[in-house]
Order: structure tokens, then C-alpha cells, then sequence
């Protein structure tokens, strides 16, 4: 994974997806919100919007992984339903373990997006992005105003969910074991 900053509204994409670089693609319209600025919890935002070579594969492939995430979700709130009322110190060791496999499957979702959008910088209008595919992020680099990043990647507000779900993960299985 390569993070690149490059000119808004002067890519050049490289004539193939730029998830996995098949020759069959279709620009489709890709919009993230972007972190401006952060002040303790107020954040703001800023849309950026690209029109986006992908395949159809890579253009959906996340979505599946979030279904997958909604689905696990649902079935632990409905198998906590059903279990809470004659095991209710499993039902919440039960809803840890299953709660950290679908906020994986979130990670992996967003993981499987060709791109992100990780800043725009106002002063000079360029946005910076990190690409799955590295021989798309080389291509791009090639175009004039474009340069690698010295961004690290710190996917911070993951940690700190991660962080919380370990915790509650933690918390509820300690807690079965007291009270067994
Ligand atoms: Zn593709």
C-alpha cells in the first residue's frame, strides 16, 4: 500500500482498474468525507469526490464484507434476545465473541476499497491517497504535481474502537467468570 498526494482534478489515471488493473473498468463516482481538523470530539469534514477507474468487482467487493458485518451484528442482538432469559451470563460472553467478528469483517471491508482518502491540503490543493494496488500508486506518481507521502498510516479511530471492543470483550468475560 503506497500513499501518494496528488493535484485535485488532475489525475491521469492509468487506463485500468485501480484495484486490481483489469482493462475493464468504468469510471465510477467515489466521495469520502475527509477530516479537516480534529478538536477533542468536534471533527470536521470535507467531501471529496473522484470519479474513480474501477472494475465492478473492486467497486462493490467492500460492500459485501459490510453486509457481512450487518448480518453478524443482527444475529448477535437476536441470539442475545433468545439466550438472555435462561443464560444470562453466556449470553454476554456470547455477544463478545460475536461482536469481534463482525467489527473485523467492517475492518476487512473498508480494507478491501481500492483507495482512501486520507487528507486534503487547502494551502495546496492536492489530496493525499492511499492506494491498495502499488503499480497504480507508481503510474500516478508519474504525473506532474504528484509526489509520494511522508504519511504514516495510523488508522487511529480503528485503535480506538478496536481499544474499546477488546475492553467490553475483556470486561464480559471476566465478569461471566465472577459470577458463574
Ligand atoms: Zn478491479
Amino acid at each position: 500500500m503506497k500513499v501518494i498526494e496528488l493535484p485535485l482534478g488532475n489525475f491521469g489515471w492509468p487506463r485500468c482498474c485501480c484495484g486490481c488493473g483489469r482493462s475493464d473498468f468504468d469510471y465510477r463516482p467515489y466521495t469520502e468525507n475527509v477530516v479537516i481538523w480534529t478538536v477533542l470530539s468536534v471533527t470536521a469534514y470535507r467531501p471529496i469526490s473522484l470519479l474513480v477507474p474501477t472494475c465492478r468487482r473492486c467497486a462493490h467487493k467492500h460492500l459485501y464484507w459490510y453486509a457481512g458485518a450487518g448480518v453478524m451484528g443482527a444475529l448477535t442482538i437476536a441470539l442475545l434476545a433468545a439466550i438472555e432469559k435462561n443464560f444470562p451470563i453466556y449470553g454476554g460472553l456470547l455477544m463478545g465473541l460475536l461482536v469481534a467478528p463482525a467489527f473485523v469483517m467492517f475492518i476487512l471491508g473498508t480494507m478491501a476499497k481500492p483507495l482512501k482518502v486520507l487528507g486534503y491540503n487547502e494551502s495546496d490543493g492536492t489530496i493525499k491517497v492511499k492506494f491498495r494496488n502499488d503499480q497504480v500508486a507508481t503510474e500516478l506518481l508519474k504525473n506532474p504535481g504528484s509526489r509520494p507521502s511522508s504519511h504514516k498510516i495510523v488508522r487511529r479511530s480503528y485503535l480506538i474502537a478496536l481499544g474499546a471492543v477488546v475492553l467490553i470483550f475483556v470486561g464480559v468475560v471476566i465478569s461471566a467468570l465472577y459470577f458463574k
